[in-house]
């Protein structure tokens, strides 16, 4: 592909400038390049898979902000949707028909009887955890190492995604006594499950786990003895009156119709969504059991609310987002996760690269690992990965035009709208790729 080295000035003096404005120049710190280095691309325009940065270079886009672009980005239809919303008037702080319409397509797709919607994953999870520890007068909560569940205090012991990244093992202004009620074991752990049970079983209110971690590299929820890992947390936590929780913020409406709910079929007692739900726009959602969503105020006594909660514009986002998202389109981005997956491992296959490629029906990642290595089921892991590996292939992949997540802790995220043209051009970029990779 092209040989010259792409020019990135506008860029580089956009994050020059952005870094004296906000701290580290980006508002969500895995922007920042800071574990693969390099300069972050700013981004002046996104069409179906492809993103434009400020200095007209055209990438592949392999990020899909994060998850929520199921669809590709600018779907005309979402954009008429919000369009159309914007004209009614962009926020009243008083219920909307929008937002029931919005509340009965996620219940539709999902095993929860009711739901509520806010703005952030972040939110969602925080307002599940206390709703969970409302409901069965309990304190303690019980997660994994490596799952992220957004940035609530409580959750931050051993997260995920950019707290992987930068390596931070916790993060200060998070007391003690705020994590001092947060149980973490290692992913996958069934030993470990069962002894904080036996232990603390009755303080427990719940277990909240990504229904099937994407913030550590993808990680597949083990099956022993026939038991899916969720099955077995889900039937831990009800024999100990604690509640599971589901975080299904991003693989909710992406993995398919439901999320992962719809690949293993256990539901949360409360499960969390965003992401794909807002269709681009900063809406997320909670819900679950109606005897548990009627401890809710304005029904119950646990406090919970928002001033942009459904706005009107996120809401017609998110409806457009989930209408347009049907059979064909999760069947595409299976089919395109599939070849892709398989490319990646004949390249560095090719390349001589060990590697180990987990996905989750579609979501995948590949982690670069030491030779004779053959899985990653946990976050121990993904963290004795080769990152300067993944360095050489992502800055390969960046120079020929494909925007990979610049952090070997993530998942790839497809959309529906990568085509021929734009898959073509990401397997003819892995050659290289991988050969960097090999190299460093
Ligand atoms: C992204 C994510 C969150 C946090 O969502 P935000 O909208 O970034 O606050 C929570 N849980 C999971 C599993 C996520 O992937």
């Amino acid at each position: 592909m092209n040989s010259r080295p792409m020019s990135v000035p506008k860029s580089a003096a956009a994050f020059e400038h952005a870094k004296t404005v906000t701290p580290g120049g980006v508002n969500s710190p895995v922007r920042a390049f800071l574990a693969v280095g390099g300069t972050p691309r700013f981004i002046q325009q996104a069409k179906g898979p492809y993103l434009t940065d400020v200095d007209g270079n055209r990438y592949v886009d392999l990020v899909s902000s994060w998850g929520p672009m199921l669809l590709g980005h600018a779907h005309p239809e979402v954009l008429a949707a919000v369009a159309d919303a914007a004209q009614h008037g962009t926020s009243f702080g008083a219920p909307t028909q929008a937002e029931v319409d919005l509340a009965e397509a996620i219940i539709d797709r999902t095993p929860i009887d009711q739901v509520r919607l806010v703005n952030s994953g972040t939110e969602a999870t925080l307002s599940a955890i206390r709703l969970a520890r409302g409901f069965t007068g309990r304190d303690k909560i019980i997660k994994f190492v490596g799952c992220y569940h957004g940035h609530v205090d409580s959750l931050l012991a051993a997260a995920g995604s950019g707290v992987a990244t930068l390596g931070i093992p916790g993060t200060p202004g998070v007391t003690a006594a705020t994590t001092a009620d947060t149980i973490v074991l290692p992913y996958n752990d069934r030993a470990a499950v069962r002894a904080a049970f036996a232990e603390y079983g009755d303080q427990v209110a719940c277990l909240i786990t990504e229904a099937a971690p994407g913030n550590m590299g993808v990680i597949e929820p083990g099956v022993e003895d026939g038991v899916g890992f969720n099955r077995f947390l889900a039937d831990l936590c009800h024999q100990h009156g604690a509640l599971f929780i589901s975080d299904e913020v991003m693989t909710g409406f992406r993995v398919s119709r439901s999320g992962q709910y719809g690949l293993d079929g256990v539901p949360g007692d409360l499960m969390t969504f965003g992401k794909v739900m807002g269709g681009g726009f900063p809406a997320a959602a909670f819900g679950g059991r109606a005897d548990i969503m009627a401890q809710l105020a304005p029904v119950g006594s646990v406090y919970q609310a928002g001033t942009l909660s459904g706005n009107p514009v996120a809401t017609a986002a998110g409806l457009a987002t989930l209408r347009l998202a049907t059979d064909e389109v999760y069947e595409t981005v299976d089919k395109n996760s599939e070849q892709l997956r398989s490319e990646v491992h004949d390249a560095l296959s090719t390349a001589g690269v060990p590697h180990v490629i987990n996905h989750a029906g579609n979501l995948f990642s590949v982690f670069f690992v030491a030779d004779g290595v053959d899985s990653v089921t946990d976050y121990a892991g993904a963290s004795a990965q080769h990152t300067a590996a993944y360095t050489g292939f992502f800055h390969s992949m960046l120079e020929q035009g494909v925007y990979l997540p610049p952090s070997a802790f993530e998942g790839w995220f497809l959309s529906a709208a990568h085509d021929s043209e734009a898959m073509d051009r990401i397997v003819a970029a892995l050659p290289q790729a991988a050969r960097a990779a090999a190299q460093n």
